[in-house]
């Protein structure tokens, strides 16, 4: 009886097994399918692999150890002189050191410090460089700030065209701080971490100090290629397209900067928009969600209204921070909010620095209002898509036309320097507010889809490059025929007085 039982149970027995099988060859092809689509890599545009051409290089090992928040790594740095000038030094920046200590960490300030490192208080990170070597031999090296965010490397006069390998060693300790440098709820943001070059801008290295607002940040684009492992369990989005394996391998070419985020609690959720994936990260998919609709909304609206986003690859990650959002190439860390509203239009501010700062440079500590306010008026066109004219309306006249009206310290203007301002609350209305009310004011004057045409015009001049006002300025000459200097002198250099 029990036999019969288990022979007529065997062909039931048989098929199971098989289905078993079928099962495993089935979800073993679905990722098989899913790696291959998670690789855009090889998919970067003609563009971009004509514009990277002759950048520098920058080649990265980093292993990630959450136990003690530090990244081990190794680094080459492949530059060539294209100052046109004899150089005995060559400058980068580690910006990471500004966090060792509480005078100098730009989120220690007295309006960001509870945000940012909360009840625990202070807690250092920073950059602790053990070797550099130049074209393989050991090089001469000092912090020429007391933030030690400035490294002078001393070589051999270069001459113009020549090219030099610059090798480091160092480890990155990341600090627990809510910042876009730090670790907050199980999230590691790693921006402005890794030794950059210093640009070269009118005859002098710049030395911009890390201040406590703004994005002091001015870098030329670079090829970049980072080789991260992680525990197992570990997540990472970052600048580049990734090809999945241990170590992850990522590859941005034409990028400006290279910035992680790292979590073992991430759920993900993917878009695709035109030629580029968009992939967001969050401590819940329902973040993830939110995160990944409103940046592929965005995108869609700026490929239309600014030209196509160039690279295959632009990841959204949720970070805690005290500010909407930061911006970095193909990456935004986005503050998690519950309220959708707020969340879209932190994206939409955050994405349109893909086509102003990522794509056409500009000098953000000289001329902030360029990339700022141009984010600004950009998620303006995200509120009347994605949220509809009426709220479009309810924005600008309670948020946008106020701004006017609020008394700000005499003698600074919406083209004020970054050091002009006082902190963030300035900074906020004047470039956030004002300098997008000056737009709204030029493309109502103009019309908007002259003001489009023109920053079109800007971001094709200037791709991969720098613009300046005078760039814009003439950006808007080529789309309308006329001059309208004395429009932006009225607003940039001009102090309104406000009547509250
Ligand atoms: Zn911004």
């Amino acid at each position: 009886m029990k036999l019969s039982m288990r022979a007529k149970w065997r062909p039931l027995g048989f098929a199971a097994l098989a289905l078993l099988t079928a099962l495993v060859i089935w979800i073993a092809a679905r990722n098989a399918r899913n790696a291959t689509l998670d690789v855009p890599a090889a998919r970067a545009s003609e563009e971009l692999t004509l514009a990277s051409e002759g950048m520098p290089e920058y080649e990265i090992t980093a292993a990630f150890d959450p136990s003690a928040s530090t990244l081990s790594c190794t680094q080459t740095v492949k530059w060539t002189n294209d100052t046109g000038e004899l150089l005995d030094k060559i400058v980068l920046r580690a910006y990471a050191n500004a966090f060792a200590s509480d005078e100098t960490s730009p989120a220690a300030s007295f309006e960001l410090y509870d945000l940012c490192y909360g009840k625990a208080g202070f807690n250092p990170g920073g950059i602790d460089i053990t070797s550099v070597m130049l074209n393989g031999a050991p090089a001469d090296w000092s912090y020429a700030d007391d933030a030690r965010t400035i490294m002078y490397i001393t070589a051999p006069p270069q001459t113009p065209g020549v090219s030099i390998r610059l090798s480091l060693e160092y480890t990155i300790t990341i600090p627990q701080c809510a910042y876009r440098f730090g670790f907050s709820d199980g999230i590691y943001a790693i921006g402005n971490a890794f030794p950059i070059l210093a640009i070269f801008r009118d005859g002098e290295w710049r030395e911009d100090k890390y201040g406590e607002y703004g994005d002091p940040f001015v870098h030329e684009c670079a090829n970049w290629r980072v080789a991260l492992t992680l525990p197992r369990g570990w997540q990472a989005a970052a600048t580049g397209a990734r090809t999945y394996g241990d170590p992850l391998i990522f590859e941005a070419r034409a990028a400006r900067d290279f910035a992680l985020v790292i979590s073992n609690r991430f759920s993900t959720a993917r878009a695709t928009v035109g030629g580029t994936s968009v992939t967001a990260y969050a401590a819940s998919s329902g973040q993830a969600r939110a995160l990944v609709q409103a940046g592929a909304r965005a995108l869609e609206i700026y490929n239309e209204a600014f030209g196509e986003y160039p690279w295959p690859t632009y990841d959204l990650a949720a970070v805690s921070l005290p500010f909407g959002g930061m911006e970095y190439p193909c990456l935004s860390m986005i503050s998690p909010q519950t309220d959708s509203i707020q969340l879209g239009r932190a994206v939409a501010h955050e994405t349109a620095h893909q086509w102003f700062y990522s794509l056409a440079g500009s000098d953000a500590v000289e001329e902030p209002w360029l990339d700022e306010s141009l984010c600004s008026f950009a998620a303006l066109l995200y509120i009347n898509k994605a949220e509809g004219s009426a709220s479009l309306e309810t924005y600008l006249s309670t948020v946008i036309e106020p701004s006017f009206q609020l008394t700000i310290p005499r003698g600074i203007t919406i083209g004020s320097p970054l050091w002009a301002f006082a902190g963030w609350g300035e900074y906020r209305v004047l470039l956030y507010e004002r300098g997008c009310g000056m737009l709204w004011g030029l493309s109502e004057a103009i019309g908007e889809q002259k003001l489009l045409e023109a920053l079109r015009l800007y971001i094709d001049n200037a791709s991969f490059g720098f613009a300046s006002r005078q760039d814009f300025l003439y950006a808007i000459y080529q789309a309308t025929g006329s001059d309208w200097e004395g429009y932006l002198i009225d607003y940039l250099d001009t102090y309104i007085e406000g009547s509250w």
